[in-house]
């Protein structure tokens, strides 16, 4: 089998098929993953996910992170998400979460609770303590998946290959080479430009842009990642509930910037004790690579009203992901050639599930999706 595209999309591929009994050989136009896979939080996030499908992805998938992870020498950095209550309206947002199937093994925290496990955050309506989540630091975690992909499952890797054209049993490549798979897995992310524009254009995809930040370590240690109020009104989770309404109605006036740029809040913490935080969404077929310093420094307003003063800026980074409505494209543009592309910006937390589901059918394994 062949996979184009070694983002998290196409090694989740490559590890089905060679669970299925397949040999695979990845293809990528750069010399190391560059995309998304790479620049995200790394946060293989389960708990606020959409209910139902998008939901049982990412529990799976958290389910393969937990499993490939030892076994590939990537660390889990953190387990876990708080998500903290700013205003009074995000009370009932979390306590009809909990009331959900969503909040199995959850804990709802009181602000006193909340403040034992995690002084620094300033949440009034308390929190939720969910275990379900778990972090990766995706800038090291992607080439380890990849290098044991290659040498416990004999995966091989062709960076620095173009893929130029795709039909039933070849691939090419830039080079004039041909590549043969009975089956091909195409993971091209968020580039709609090179093959099958066709199937991008009747899915009216665009790209989503997002500003993110390292921030210098704080000298102490969060019990897991972060979200907030913004938060409750992003994940469809939380927002798709009847209770977020006053919450939504509430930050409309009051955080009408951040949410003009798409801001909401996610800190996640590093092994050197630096923080990640961002992001903001804005989206165009071509958004510009700039990082604009006020959406920084709204990122960073938010930041502080939840766990105080932000430590130093070290890093700064922007990141793309193909974005569409619904969670994924998953098309068969041609007899064996399975194009897949999360277009809800959550490749890591539910890519792993989504890809043996795909194999899966392909190999007449479980229902074609
Ligand atoms: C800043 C940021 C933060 C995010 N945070 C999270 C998060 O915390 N949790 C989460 O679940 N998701 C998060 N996401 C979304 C997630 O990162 C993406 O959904 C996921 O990485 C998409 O993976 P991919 O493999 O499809 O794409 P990519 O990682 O972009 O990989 C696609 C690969 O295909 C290759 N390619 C494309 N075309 C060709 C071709 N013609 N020939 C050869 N190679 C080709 C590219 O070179 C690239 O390496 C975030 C995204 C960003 C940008």
């Amino acid at each position: 089998m062949i996979v184009v595209g070694a983002g998290i999309v196409g090694l989740a591929h490559a590890l089905a098929a060679v669970r299925a009994g397949a040999r695979v050989t990845v293809v990528d136009r750069d010399a190391r993953a560059n995309g998304a896979s790479i620049r995200n939080f790394g946060f293989i996030t389960v708990t606020g996910q959409e209910r139902g499908r998008v939901w049982n992805l990412a529990r799976r998938s958290a389910g393969i992170w937990r499993d490939v992870a030892p076994a590939a020498g990537i660390r889990i950095e953190q387990q876990g998400l708080l998500v903290v209550g700013q205003r009074p309206e995000a009370a009932p947002v979390l306590d009809g979460f909990m009331a959900t199937e969503m909040g199995e093994g959850c804990r709802r925290l009181t602000a006193s609770a909340l403040g034992d496990l995690c002084p620094q955050a300033h949440a009034p309506a308390g929190a939720i303590f969910s275990p379900h989540d778990l972090r990766v630091e995706s800038r090291e975690a992607l080439p380890r998946l990849a290098a044991w992909l290659a040498a416990a499952h004999g995966v091989r890797f062709r960076f620095g290959s173009a893929v130029v054209g795709v039909e039933t049993g070849r691939v090419a490549l830039a080079n004039g080479e041909t590549l043969s798979g009975d089956a091909i897995f195409v993971c091209p992310g968020d580039d709609w430009a090179s093959l099958f524009p066709a199937v991008y254009a009747e899915e009216a995809i665009t790209r989503c842009k997002l500003q993110m930040l390292r921030l210098a370590a704080p000298g102490w240690r969060l019990p897991a990642p972060v979200m907030s109020d913004l938060s409750l009104v992003r994940y469809l989770g939380y927002a798709a509930l009847p209770e977020a309404a006053a919450l939504k109605a509430r930050l409309a006036t009051e955080a009408a910037e951040a949410l003009g740029w798409g801001i909401h809040l996610i800190v996640v913490q590093s092994a050197d004790g630096s923080l990640v935080v961002g992001d903001s969404h804005e989206y165009g077929p071509t958004p510009d690579p700039f990082g604009r310093a006020d959406i920084d420094a709204a990122m960073l307003r938010q930041y502080e009203a939840v766990l105080g003063a932000a430590p130093a800026v070290t890093e700064r980074w922007t990141g793309t992901y193909a974005s569409a409505a619904g969670h994924s494209i998953v098309r068969a543009p041609m007899a064996g050639v399975h194009l897949v592309v999360v277009t809800s910006g959550t490749g890591a937390s539910t890519g792993f599930a989504l890809a043996e589901d795909v194999v899966n059918g392909v190999f007449g394994k479980g229902e074609p999706i």
